[in-house]
């Protein structure tokens, strides 16, 4: 595109093709810099009911599309998001505060579950089942869904929307997105023009940036047989009601306040580089950051000295214009409330040993100590760049203290004794455990998810793509009628 030109999503909607929108115009601002950078156009509630009626109509020719006409359109839509990665980083740094090599990460990462996704409809999608009925086969297999609503956050808006998109379309359904409007043009119009240009017939796919209203709309709705939801756990559990009510597929992938185990025998070095780049990467906003370091008493002053070390050799700033390691948070509101957990724990004792202080959108690398249970940036998802240490005596304590959270999604491990270690992991309530590495690990070949406050258990990645995404049926065929009783 021309940049005199005026960008498609200013005034259309991406409704199975583009559309015009009717649905209030959006500043899309740069949290860097608070400057305007764009205008969107919102979808409205009535182009909930549109998009779904559009793909209800698609869902048929797409659901029977061979298998590699879908292979190859995912395969396209791989090489054009490697093609476009000038494009989608720029916008990714602007529109959310990532630096370059978060950007460059979340591109790659996106482009992997697009490669992953184009052999899933090679996979077998059934097993043949034995009978006790002489001439019956039995056959039982996976099938689409139909329409398949995707909603999500912010935080890393390719990948989180795109590691449902790319599998629920090559299982054979539609999609709609509901990206967060704070990050709709690289998380949503960026992603409707990539899908168009691949390839992807008209009524597939869908995107729809809008607030809350927009999304329970979604989920409300009749003809959408499946919410795939990526966000904070409050807004989960509302999901979960209204699709436990409806009878309806939700696979929720909610917060975080993820540890760090520290054990005595540990490598303090690599375990004090694991904290920092799993407690400050993208300024902490990510559902697996780092939220507690439980580090052993016994070594708790040098892996606080060595964390602190590495904090302080960070720097802020806007990621477009400089070489930064900590961008702008989201919005203000969001450094504030950062702001807020660090100051109501350091009033209950806890000691700031590196950073601690906000500018505007902008937070420091923050390292506290003296953190204990009863503070809120030991109890609270920090979704900000603040590195909490507390102290253990014994590997029984540090378990107590890891399911201690209601959140079960990611845990690391330090120790020299991999057998310890994995001793330990046995008895933690989450979903991902890394030994002797950091909380933030995510390979789109392995199926990825929490417990607890953190999901109600569905998996995305590899294998447990075909199950997410579809639903089972059980098909018996006699070649000759059966005579009953009756
Ligand atoms: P959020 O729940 O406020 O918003 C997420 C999405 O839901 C947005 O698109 C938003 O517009 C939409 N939404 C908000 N209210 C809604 C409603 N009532 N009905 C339907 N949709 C609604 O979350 P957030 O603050 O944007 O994101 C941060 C949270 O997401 C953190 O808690 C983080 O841990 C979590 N997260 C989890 C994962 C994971 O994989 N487990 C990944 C990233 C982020």
């Amino acid at each position: 595109m021309n940049s005199q030109e005026t960008p498609i999503w200013e005034d259309n909607l991406y409704l199975g093709s583009w559309k015009s929108g009717v649905g209030e115009r959006f500043a899309v601002t740069a949290p860097a810099t608070g400057e305007t950078i764009a205008q969107l156009r919102l979808a409205t509630t009535a182009d909930v009911d549109r998009a779904a009626s559009i793909a209800k109509a698609a869902e048929r020719q797409w659901s029977e599309a061979s298998f590699d006409q879908k292979a190859e359109i995912l395969r396209r839509a791989a090489a054009l998001l490697r093609d476009r990665a000038p494009e989608i980083n720029a916008w990714n740094t602007r529109e959310c505060g990532s630096i370059g090599p978060k950007a460059d990460f979340e591109l790659q990462a996106t482009y992997e579950q697009a490669q992953m996704s184009a052999a899933l409809p090679m996979q077998p999608y059934g097993s043949i089942f034995p009978s006790s009925m002489p001439g019956r086969r039995n056959y039982w297999r996976r099938v689409p869904l139909g329409t398949v609503g995707v909603i999500a956050p912010w935080n890393f808006p390719i990948l989180l929307a795109m590691r449902s998109v790319f599998p629920a379309l090559a299982m054979g359904n539609c999609v709609i997105l509901k990206p967060d409007v704070k990050s709709a043009v690289c998380g949503g119009a960026l992603m409707a023009q990539l899908l168009q240009d691949a390839g992807l017939p008209e009524g597939v796919f869908h995107v729809l940036p809008g607030g809350p209203e927009v999304g329970e709309a979604l989920v409300e709705h009749p003809l959408i047989k499946m919410i795939s939801f990526t966000g904070s756990t409050a807004v989960g559990r509302k999901i979960g009601e209204t699709c436990g009510r409806m009878l309806k597929k939700a696979a929720l992938e909610l917060g975080g306040n993820n540890a760090q185990v520290v054990m005595d025998d540990a490598d303090l070095n690599t375990a004090s580089s694991c904290g920092a780049w799993g407690s400050f990467l993208h300024q902490g906003q990510i559902c697996m950051q780092t939220g507690r370091h439980l580090v052993h008493s016994s070594i708790a002053d040098e892996y606080i000295e060595l964390l602190a070390k590495r904090a302080k050799n960070l720097n802020c700033g806007d990621p477009a214009t400089e070489q930064v390691h900590l961008g702008p948070l989201i919005n203000e509101a969001q450094a504030r409330r950062v702001e807020d957990i660090v100051n109501r724990s350091v009033a209950m004792g806890a000691k700031v040993i590196a950073g601690g202080k906000r500018n505007g959108c902008y937070y420091e690398a923050t390292v506290l100590a003296e953190v204990t249970e009863d503070m809120p940036a030991f109890a609270e998802e920090i979704f900000g760049p603040v590195a909490p240490v507390t102290t253990f005596d014994s590997d029984a304590d540090a378990c107590a203290l890891v399911n201690q959270s209601p959140y079960g999604l990611a845990a690391a491990i330090h120790s020299k004794s991999t057998e310890r270690a994995q001793r330990l992991a046995n008895q933690l309530h989450v979903g991902m455990i890394h030994i002797n590495d950091q909380t933030i690990n995510n390979e789109f070949q392995v199926p990825f998810g929490g417990m607890g406050s953190s999901g109600n258990s569905g998996r995305f990645g590899g294998p447990a793509n075909i199950e997410e995404f579809t639903t089972s049926q059980w098909v018996s065929v006699m070649d000759e009628g059966v005579q009953y009783p009756f």
